[in-house]
C-alpha cells in the first residue's frame, strides 16, 4: 500500500514541503507538498528527482573502524563503535582538557540534532570547539544581522517578493541556487509590470536575465556599491528622516562616510557606469516597497558581516523595513542552517541566540541545562578549527553529516590538517564521502525520508519532518548516536549523562529547546509537534498563547536592541582577501549549478541531474582566452599558491574580462582534485570567520595534453552504474585530467573523460576494459590507427550499443552519450561510434534536456521556434518550464538568442 508523508525537501533553505511517497520500506516518489506555505507544491529540479537518491548502494549500513589510516575498514557493533568514541575522547580530554576534541557539525542536521551535539560540547564535555559548516554559509549573514537589528532574524517572509515594488538581488542567484524563490519573483513580475528588479553581481548571472538592471561589479565591492547607493539616497532626500531619527542610531557617522562615496568614484571602484549606481539607488528610493534578496555573494567574503551590514543601511536609511514587500532578507543556504543558529550551534554563539561572550546568558543557559557552567573560552571556528587540528592543539574531531575534504577552502591544509588528527570520527548517511578516508570510525547515520525532527527555513518557517521510511542497516537517527555517546562518555568522565540526556525521542528534545526560548526573540513556547502537525508549518517567533507566527519582523519599528533602535555601523570599502596581481591575475568566481547541490554526495547519485554539465567546466572570457591561446573545450591549469586543478574551459557570456567561473559541486569523488577548493581562499571575516570561499586569485594557462580519451557504458539500472561509478573513482589518479560521471534518461550511462600527456599503452588500454566490463571481444568492434594514436572499441550487447571507448579522439562523445541514453543506436548504427572525427550519423542531432520534469531537449524547442512559437505558445505546447520552473531562465535565453538570429537572417 502506497502513503504519503509529510516532510521537506533536504536541499537548500528555501525548505520546500514534500509529500514523500513510500511502499513498504521503499521510497518510491515524491511531490511537492501543495499545503506547504512556503512552496505551495512546487519544487525544483533536484527535490522533484529526490526519490531517486534513495539507492541504498551508497550508503553507510553498520558501524566500521579503521584500524590504520591509508587501509580499509572492518565492520563493527554500535556498542563497540560508541565504547571505542567514548574512551579515546575521554582518554584526550583528561589527559590534554577538554579543549583538545572538536565536533564539526551541519546545517544538514534537524534542530533536536544541532540541540543535543551543542549540549555534549558545551554542556557535558566544556567545550566551545563546536562549529558547522553554516559557517562557510550563514555566518556573516548572522553577524551583519545582529550588529545591525540587534538579533539574527530575517525580517521577511516570501509573501514580501510578491509585495514588493523593487527587488535588489545582490550576491545570489536564486535562479539556480534557491530555484523556487525565483518563481516567486517571476510571479511578482507577472503580477506588477512596474516591477524593478536590479541584480548586482560579478557574473551575468542566470538570475541577471530577468533583471532590468545588471551591476556587474568587481568581485568584492559590493561595500563600496551599497555605500554609493547611500550616497545617492541622501543626496536626492530619498532617506525616511522620521526613521532615522525615531528608529536608528549611527546615521550621522555613516552618512559622514559614504559623503565620499560619489557615484563617479564608487563607478571607478565597482567597474560600472555611474549613471547606473544613480539608477539603483533611485529606484531603490523612489519606488515605495524595497526587498533585497542576498547570499553567499555577500557572506562567503572576508569582509561578508560588513557586506551585510552596508546593505542591511540601504533599508535603515529609507525605512524599508517591517512593511509589506520590504526589508533586507538574507537567503539560507542549507535547509536547516536556521535551525541550527536557533540552538546556538556555533563555537560563539548559545541556545535560543543567545551569546557566548555574555556571562548572564551562559548562565541563563547553564541553568536551563542543569550544569554548573558553560564554559567562557570561545570555540574554535571552523577553519581555526582544522587549523588546529593541523597544529595538534586539537587532538580528536567528531564530523557529523558533513564533508569538509571537499567543502573548505584551501583543501591542502583542511587533509593535511585530517591526516595529522588523532582520532577522526565521521558520522555519516554516506559511505564514500572524500572526509570518509580519514575517519578512524564511520557511523552509519539516517538520511532524507528516514530522519525526523523539525527544520527552519530562510522565512523562520519551522516545518516537522517525519520518517516515510525506516533506516537502512544499521543507522541511527543522528541526535540518537549523539545521545548514546554522550552517556558513555559521560560515564567515563564522572558525569551523569543521563540525567542530561534524558530524551526517548526527538520530540522531547524539541520540547526543552522550546523551553530555552521562552522570552526571547525566536519565542517558540506556542508550538508543539502536536500543533505543527494540526496547523502546519508555522514561522516564529510563536509564543505561549499565540495562534500564528509572525510573518514580518519589526513592524512597530522596534529592535531586539538595548534601546529599542537599530543601528547604522560604520562600515568602509575593503579590497578582497585575495588580490588579483600579475603572478595571479584572474578572479575565479565559484558558483552553483541548477541540478547540482553542494558536494554532490546525494545528486551525485541521479543520472539525469547531469545532462545539463557532466564535467566541471570553467568559464572565460574570449579574451582571456585568446590572450593564452585558448579554445574553447581546452584543457587548462587553474592554479594558486593553495593548490591547481585541471579542467576543461569552456567561453561562456557573462563574464567581464579577467573574470573565470567555475561550478563549486565537484570534488575528489568525481574528478582527481578537489576541484575550485584546491585553490578557493581561507581567509575569513574578521567577524563572522567565515571565509571567502567565492573568489580566489588564480593563473590559468594552457596545459597540453594530447591524447583525450573517453569511455561511455551504458548499465542496467541505477545500482549498477553507481557500483561501476565507485569502482571507476579509484582510477582516476592515473591520468593528469580525469572526471568521472553520469548521465541518462532512458538508460544510466557512467561516463570518464581524461586526458595524458602520452598515448595510452596497450596494458592501460586492457586495465580501462576491464574497468568498464568491455574487455572480451563479443559484439565489439574495433578501430586502431597506430600512426595516430587511436583506438577506438564499440561493443553491442542485443543490438544495442553497450559501451564505447575511445582513445585518442574523443569527438564523438558528446552525441554517443546522449543517443545511448535514448536508446537511439540500434546496431546498424554502431559503425558510427568509430567513425573519424566522431560525427553522428543523420537523425541523431546532439541535444541537451533542458526541462527535466517535462522531459524537453533543446532539439525539440528549436523545432518550435523555428515554426514561430515564443516562450508562452513553447509552454503551452510542450509543457517546458510549467512544472518546477528551474528550466524557465534556460528557455528564456534560448528564445531570446533565436530571436536576433531570426531577425538578422531576415
Ligand atoms: Fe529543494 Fe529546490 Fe525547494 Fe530548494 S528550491 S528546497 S532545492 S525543491
Amino acid at each position: 500500500m502506497k502513503t504519503e508523508v509529510k516532510s521537506t525537501c533536504c536541499y537548500c533553505g528555501v525548505g520546500c514541503g514534500v509529500l514523500i511517497q513510500a511502499e513498504g520500506e521503499r521510497i518510491v516518489g515524491v511531490r511537492g507538498d501543495p499545503e506547504h506555505p512556503s512552496n505551495r507544491g512546487r519544487l525544483c529540479t533536484k527535490g522533484a528527482t529526490l526519490n531517486l537518491t534513495t539507492d541504498p548502494s551508497y550508503r553507510l549500513h553498520y558501524p566500521e573502524r579503521r584500524s590504520e589510516r591509508g587501509q580499509g575498514t572492518t565492520r563493527t557493533s554500535w556498542g563497540e563503535a560508541l565504547d571505542e568514541a567514548a574512551e579515546r575522547f575521554a582518554a584526550t580530554i583528561r589527559q590534554h582538557g577538554p579543549d583538545s576534541v572538536a565536533f564539526y557539525i551541519s546545517g544538514q542536521l534537524m534542530t533536536e540534532d544541532y540541540y543535543v551535539f551543542n549540549k555534549l560540547a558545551k554542556g557535558l564535555i566544556g567545550t566551545n570547539n563546536i562549529d558547522t559548516n553554516s559557517r562557510l554559509c550563514m555566518s556573516s549573514a548572522v553577524a551583519g544581522y545582529k550588529q545591525t537589528l540587534g538579533v539574527d532574524a530575517p525580517p521577511c517572509s516570501y509573501e514580501d517578493i510578491l509585495l514588493a515594488n523593487v527587488i535588489f538581488i545582490a550576491g545570489a542567484n536564486p535562479a539556480v541556487a534557491h530555484p523556487i524563490i525565483f518563481r516567486y519573483i517571476e510571479d511578482a513580475r507577472a503580477a506588477n509590470p512596474d516591477l524593478k528588479i536590479i541584480v548586482a553581481d560579478p557574473r551575468r548571472s542566470e538570475s541577471a536575465e530577468i533583471a532590468d538592471l545588471h551591476l556587474p561589479i568587481k568581485p568584492g565591492t559590493d561595500i563600496a556599491l551599497f555605500n554609493g547607493m547611500l550616497h545617492v539616497l541622501i543626496g536626492d532626500h530619498l532617506v525616511d528622516d522620521e526613521f532615522i531619527s525615531s528608529h536608528t542610531t549611527g546615521f550621522a557617522e555613516q552618512a559622514e562616510i559614504v559623503e565620499r562615496y560619489t557615484p563617479e568614484a564608487v563607478a571607478e571602484v565597482c567597474g560600472v557606469p555611474a549613471q547606473d549606481i544613480v539608477q539603483a539607488a533611485r529606484w531603490f528610493g523612489q519606488n515605495g516597497a524595497a526587498l533585497s534578496i542576498y547570499c553567499q555573494g555577500l557572506n562567503q567574503s572576508a569582509h561578508g558581516t560588513h557586506n551585510n551590514a552596508a546593505i542591511i543601511h540601504l533599508h535603515l536609511a529609507t525605512g524599508q523595513i517591517g512593511k509589506p514587500g520590504a526589508g533586507p532578507f538574507s537567503l539560507t543556504g542549507q535547509p536547516n542552517a536556521m535551525g541550527g543558529r536557533e540552538v546556538g550551534g556555533l563555537s560563539n554563539l548559545l541556545s535560543a541566540h543567545r551569546d557566548l561572550a555574555n556571562p548572564q546568558h551562559r548562565s541563563e543557559v547553564a541553568s536551563l541545562w542543569g550544569v554548573q557552567s558553560v564554559p567562557d573560552k570561545p570555540g574554535k571556528s571552523a577553519i581555526d578549527l582544522f587549523s588546529a587540528l593541523k597544529s595538534g592543539e586539537v587532538k580528536a574531531v567528531w564530523i557529523a553529516c558533513t564533508n569538509p575534504a571537499q567543502s573548505l577552502p584551501n583543501q591542502a591544509a583542511v587533509r593535511e590538517a585530517l591526516q595529522a588528527a588523532e582520532y577522526v570520527v565521521l558520522q555519516e548517511a554516506y559511505a564514500n564521502t572524500d572526509t570518509a578516508a580519514y575517519a578512524d570510525l564511520l557511523l552509519p547515520a539516517t538520511g532524507w525520508g528516514e530522519k525526523h525532527g523539525t527544520v527552519t527555513n530562510s522565512e523562520r518557517r519551522i516545518t516537522h519532518v517525519n520518517s516515510a521510511v525506516p533506516a537502512p542497516g544499521e543507522a541511527r537517527h543522528d541526535w540518537e548516536i549523539a545521545v548514546d555517546f554522550a552517556r558513555r562518555l559521560g560515564a567515563r568522565l564522572g558525569v551523569d549523562a543521563s540525567r542530561l540526556f534524558p530524551y526517548a525521542d526527538a520530540e522531547t528534545i524539541f520540547n526543552e529547546h522550546r523551553e530555552s526560548t521562552r522570552g526571547r526573540d525566536l519565542d517558540i513556547t506556542g508550538l508543539s509537534y502536536k500543533r505543527l502537525d494540526a496547523d502546519g508549518p508555522q514561522q516564529w517567533p510563536y509564543p505561549q498563547g499565540a495562534t500564528y507566527g509572525k510573518g514580518r519582523l519589526y513592524e512597530d519599528g522596534v529592535f531586539p536592541t538595548g534601546d529599542g533602535k537599530a543601528r547604522f555601523v560604520p562600515v568602509r570599502h575593503l579590497a578582497t582577501a585575495d588580490i588579483p596581481d600579475a603572478e595571479y591575475p584572474i578572479s575565479l568566481l565559484s558558483g552553483r549549478m541548477r541540478d547540482q547541490w553542494h558536494g554532490m554526495s546525494r545528486t551525485g547519485t541521479v543520472p539525469r541531474l547531469f545532462n545539463l554539465e557532466d564535467e566541471p567546466v570553467l568559464a572565460m572570457h574570449p579574451c582571456d582566452m585568446r590572450h593564452r591561446g585558448l579554445s574553447s573545450g581546452d584543457l587548462v591549469r587553474v592554479a594558486n599558491n593553495r593548490g591547481e586543478s585541471i579542467v576543461r574551459v569552456e567561453e561562456r557570456p557573462g563574464l567581464k574580462k579577467g573574470r573565470a567561473w567555475m561550478p563549486m559541486h565537484w570534488g575528489s569523488q568525481f574528478m582527481n582534485t578537489p576541484g575550485v577548493n584546491a585553490v578557493a581562499c581561507d581567509a575569513t571575516d574578521p567577524y563572522s570567520k567565515q571565509p571567502e570561499l567565492k573568489h580566489a586569485a588564480v593563473q590559468i594557462e594552457k596545459i597540453d595534453l594530447p591524447y583525450p580519451l573517453a569511455v561511455v557504458r551504458r548499465c542496467a539500472n541505477q545500482s549498477e552504474a553507481l557500483a561501476l561509478l565507485q569502482a571507476t573513482r579509484h582510477a582516476l589518479a592515473r591520468y593528469p585530467y580525469a572526471t568521472v560521471g553520469l548521465y541518462g534518461r532512458k538508460s544510466p550511462l557512467v561516463v570518464l573523460r581524461a586526458a595524458t600527456a602520452e598515448a595510452l599503452d596497450d596494458t592501460a588500454i586492457g586495465a580501462l576494459d576491464t574497468l568498464f566490463g568491455i574487455d572480451g571481444s563479443d559484439g565489439a568492434i574495433v578501430y586502431v590507427d597506430s600512426k595516430r594514436r587511436v583506438a577506438k572499441k564499440a561493443v553491442a550487447e542485443g543490438g544495442r550499443l553497450l559501451a564505447v571507448r575511445l582513445c585518442g579522439e574523443t569527438q564523438a562523445v558528446t552525441w554517443l552519450r546522449q543517443a545511448m541514453a535514448e536508446d537511439e543506436l540500434d546496431a546498424s548504427l554502431i559503425r558510427f561510434a568509430l567513425a573519424p572525427l566522431g560525427k553522428p550519423p543523420v537523425g541523431v542531432a546532439p541535444r541537451n534536456i533542458i526541462c527535466k520534469c517535462a522531459d524537453v531537449t533543446d532539439v525539440q524547442i528549436r523545432q518550435e521556434m523555428a515554426d514561430g512559437a515564443d516562450m508562452p505558445k513553447l509552454q503551452e505546447k510542450l509543457r517546458c518550464g510549467t512544472f518546477c520552473g528551474s528550466c524557465v531562465p534556460e528557455i528564456r535565453r534560448m528564445v531570446a538568442e533565436y530571436a536576433p538570429t531570426e531577425a538578422a537572417a531576415a
